[in-house]
């Protein structure tokens, strides 16, 4: 089975860099370019560990993909190895339940996924009309 993680306040704390998309225009390469200096949610990555003694942990975040290596150093850094991550397209400025739906179709479906955990109830809600057990983390 499958424990499926958002990064950005699940695992990352993003507040720091929200200044940049906050007012328009919105600075976006900013925003993303400062993924690396985020503090981690220790509550987070304290059930993330936890689920990874039982499942294969994937990471789920729309962070798009040109941050993927930033993301990876960040995660490794940060205590949770080097799980599955799957990102956004660069190019893809949807919602991120539109792209999430999406990629959680790719990986597998929900009779193969134990729990998915996201901060945004949108993407909860969309991935629980799915069907996959899909958790709000507070
Ligand atoms: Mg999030």
């Amino acid at each position: 089975m499958i424990a499926i993680f958002d990064i950005d306040g699940v695992l990352a704390d993003a507040s720091h860099r929200q200044h940049h998309v906050a007012a328009r225009p919105k600075d976006w390469d900013a925003f993303f370019a400062a993924v690396g200096a985020d503090p981690v949610i220790h509550a987070g990555r304290d059930r993330l560990l936890a689920e990874a003694q039982r499942h294969e942990v994937v990471l789920l975040s729309g962070r798009p993909e040109r941050t993927r290596t930033d993301t990876e150093a960040w995660l490794l850094a940060a205590g949770m190895g080097r799980p599955r991550v799957l990102l956004r397209d660069d190019q893809d400025r949807r919602p991120a339940a539109v792209v999430k739906s999406e990629l959680i179709s790719t990986l597998a479906p929900p009779d193969q996924v134990a729990v998915v955990i996201d901060d945004d109830d949108s993407v909860v809600a969309a991935l629980a009309a799915m069907g996959y057990s899909a958790e709000l983390f507070r």
